[in-house]
């Protein structure tokens, strides 16, 4: 089975864990920029960040065969700084630019917070300036209202629904992010949040289009080889070849090969 891994943090893993997800079947990944395990006190913590994903990382990728690609923006948990956040954003466009940078994220709600909303805001504006997807975070508490108060703001801030992907969607959250016409991620984790088992349920009752799987795969308790796990899930429950493939191969593909920089090829 092609796997395509549209929202892992590899940062925050091993080179042994890009040899397993190779050996699963992962030819690619899309990394968006996140929280560090711990704020960020200047711009440049962030900026040599970025720097690290779009030149250390890939190579570190691209040797376990792996096509890399990242998606740059300012984290919402860190919005709440509102100063150096509006900083961060105020030096994003020259990193939007660069090669393999193939979309804005992971933005979105954490707390729900007014300066949260101002960051998203403007981010959101930079995904439609330079005509980029962007993978928008989904907060974990009171997800219901954070889900739809981003569903709002996305369309008031005009990104097309086809480039919005809507992360950490849950059973509370699925109906409504399909219905607003964007990308629905669903994030598998180990033990908290979503499952693997209610990952595949949900996407027995909603079906194939639009929804595609992540792992995350960061600081908490996580597993880099939640989706091809969920593709052996999905096999036992009956799914054929071609819904799992749609899911973790395609869907993915289609989402980020709206950026032209995106040059994974099928
Ligand atoms: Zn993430």
């Amino acid at each position: 089975m092609r796997i395509i891994e549209p929202h892992i943090h590899m940062f925050s893993r091993t080179t042994d864990d890009y040899y397993m997800m190779a050996a699963a079947g992962i030819e690619c990944v899309v990394e968006p920029t996140f929280w560090l395990g711990s704020d960020r006190t200047s711009v440049s913590s962030c900026t040599d960040y970025y720097e690290h994903l779009i030149t250390v990382e890939s190579a570190r990728a691209i040797k376990y065969g792996i096509d890399y690609f990242t998606c740059i923006g300012h984290n919402a948990k860190e919005a709440n700084n509102l100063t150096l956040a509006n900083e961060v954003v105020d030096n994003l466009e020259p990193y939007l630019q660069r090669d393999r940078v193939v979309g804005v994220g992971e933005i979105g709600f954490d707390l729900i917070t007014d300066a949260e909303e101002e960051i998203f805001r403007r981010q959101l504006k930079l995904a439609v300036k330079y005509d980029m997807p962007a993978v928008v975070h989904t907060p974990h508490q009171n997800k219901r209202v954070g889900t739809e108060k981003i569903l709002n703001i996305v369309k008031e801030e005009k990104l097309e629904p086809s480039k919005t992907l809507v992360d950490h969607n849950t059973e509370e959250t699925i109906a409504m992010t399909l219905n607003a016409g964007v990308w629905a991620g669903l994030t598998i984790y180990p033990i908290t949040k979503l499952s693997s088992e209610r990952a595949v349920q949900i996407i027995r009752k909603y079906g194939t289009d639009r929804i595609m799987l992540n792992s995350s795969a960061d600081w908490g308790y996580s597993d880099p080889l939640l989706v091809p796990k969920t593709v052996t899930n999905m096999r036992l429950a009956g799914f054929s070849k071609e819904e799992i493939e749609k899911v973790v191969f395609h869907n993915p593909y289609d989402f980020y090969k709206q950026s032209p920089k995106f040059t994974f090829e099928k």
